[in-house]
């Protein structure tokens, strides 16, 4: 939806969207009920309508950071953009419980009515990095007949059993990605016993710290100064695991156990105040992945650990980011939309949309938006971020690119460092350090992906 809404302000394309599901929204109409954004609601979202309405939070754990959209927030907000921005310009026809097929053929999920659309210029593939959520994933571990497993979105339901049969009064979480993380702070937010609570982590994680994505002037030095420390840990790493160490120390990554070293990186955000919530579970199975759950036990790749009676399981094993192999974005005739900013994928997508109605052939425009990789290990981190700066410099040579970039609402940083006044002595000197350390980053990045590289 943000390549689309971008793609009819900038052109006069027409477009055919196609989607098997009944609303606008994607995986957000699946989502948890009790899902967020993990980043401000701010820059998310497509460039023409803004999401929430600027607000701090000021009680909860995001507690002094800017607002994050609930997901029936998110969801009535790409209903708002479809039936208010996309269908009323005219030149978007919608398709919905429409399952696409290949070749230019849809098919109606309730008709079962197949549509050839003759594509007059091109196909954009929109699902290529589209996230697995616990609700529409099935889970690679085997379950026993009697064995209670539910996604999240199942918790709050909770109390219709009650009444009804025994009440679950031990809770495992199975997965270590935001969504556990989600769910257990929920749990315990909800009045689990901390004791009743069993995480399997199969890896730890290394966490973005919210505070370093927030683009109000007066985070100015959290982020900007953030982003200047991050560029100096990048220049000065000597090992990939050196690197998060530096990037730990200078406050942009978290981790919830300071006794363990995380080998997972998949930039989950959180607020300092979630990791003080994870840290009251002290049970936390570290024996790898669930391979089986049966009645008296839970089998994982190094051991087994019983299972006591009433114990109701949780999946959240689904990797919201299948490893996907990078590829071009512009192939002639088809584009396949990928992140070009990490982590913005809206913002990458409403960029793409205005390369393709404003550049005239597929090497320009994939030089302005090379695919950047999602990283799925520590090794892969460095890469990304290489990807993306890459990007970021070829964007900062096209004055055109730069000033729409300048005005998109879906882009914070570049407004953030724009709006310091000349005379501001420190923050100049903040945006100075900045620059310099992102030159010294991009001339080290390329021996952390080789070190990388040789560590496997
Ligand atoms: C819990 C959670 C929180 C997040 N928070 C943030 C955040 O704060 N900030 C941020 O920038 N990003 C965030 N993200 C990531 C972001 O939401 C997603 O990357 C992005 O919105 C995904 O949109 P998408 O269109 O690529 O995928 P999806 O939303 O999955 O949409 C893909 C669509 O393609 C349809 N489809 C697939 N195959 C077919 C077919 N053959 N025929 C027809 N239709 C098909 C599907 O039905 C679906 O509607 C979050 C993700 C999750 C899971």
């Amino acid at each position: 939806m943000a390549f689309a809404d971008t793609l009819l302000s900038e052109s006069d394309a027409h477009i055919t969207m196609v989607d098997r599901l009944g609303k606008p929204g994607g995986h957000w109409n699946d989502a948890y009920s009790f899902v967020t954004l993990h980043q401000p609601s701010a820059f998310y979202g497509v460039n023409s309508m803004a999401l929430g309405s600027g607000r701090k939070d000021s009680i909860g754990l995001n507690q002094g950071l800017y607002e994050l959209a609930s997901g029936p927030e998110v969801s009535g907000y790409f209903d708002r953009v479809m039936n208010h921005q996309l269908l009323p310009s005219g030149r978007l026809s919608y398709h919905p419980l429409s399952n696409y097929l290949g070749d230019g053929v849809f098919e109606s999920l309730l008709s079962g009515a197949k549509t050839q659309v003759k594509v007059r210029k091109k196909l954009v593939d929109a699902n290529y990095f589209s996230p697995n959520v616990p609700a529409t994933h099935r889970p690679r571990f085997t379950v026993d007949a009697g064995v209670q497993l539910v996604p999240p979105g199942a918790l709050p339901g909770l109390w219709h059993r009650s009444g009804n049969g025994p009440m679950p009064r031990r809770f495992v979480v199975i997965g270590a990605g935001k969504t556990a993380m989600d769910t257990c702070v929920w749990l315990l937010q909800s009045g689990t016993d901390p004791a009743a609570l069993q995480w399997v982590v199969p890896r730890d994680s290394w966490l973005v710290n919210r505070v370093t994505t927030q683009t109000g002037p007066e985070f100015f030095d959290a982020a900007i100064g953030g982003q200047a420390e991050q560029m100096a840990a990048f220049a000065e790493a000597s090992s990939v695991q050196d690197l998060f160490l530096r990037l730990e120390a200078c406050g942009a990554v978290l981790r919830i156990d300071p006794e363990q070293t995380p080998s997972m990186f998949h930039l989950a955000t959180v607020a300092a105040g979630e990791v003080g919530v994870l840290r009251r579970i002290k049970n936390v199975v570290r024996l790898g992945r669930v391979k089986a759950l049966q009645a008296t036990q839970m089998v994982l790749e190094k051991g087994q650990v019983p299972v006591q009676p009433h114990t109701l399981f949780i999946d959240c094993s689904a990797s919201a980011v299948e490893p996907r192999p990078i590829q071009p974005i512009f192939q002639q005739d088809k584009i396949v939309l990928q992140m070009v900013r990490l982590p913005q994928p809206t913002f990458s997508a409403a960029l793409t949309a205005y390369v393709e109605a404003h550049y005239d052939n597929d090497k320009d425009k994939n030089r302005l938006c090379g695919s950047v990789p999602f990283p799925h290990t520590l090794e892969m981190y460095p890469q990304a971020m290489m990807a993306s700066m890459w990007n970021q410099f070829q964007w900062g040579q096209d004055k055109v690119l730069r000033q729409w970039i300048r005005d998109s609402r879906l882009d914070g940083f570049g407004k953030l460092m724009a709006s310091a006044s000349r005379d501001d002595a420190k923050k100049q000197a903040i945006i100075a350090r900045f620059k310099a350390q992102a030159m010294a980053a991009m001339a080290n990045i390329p021996k952390l992906i080789a070190a990388g590289a040789a560590a496997g």
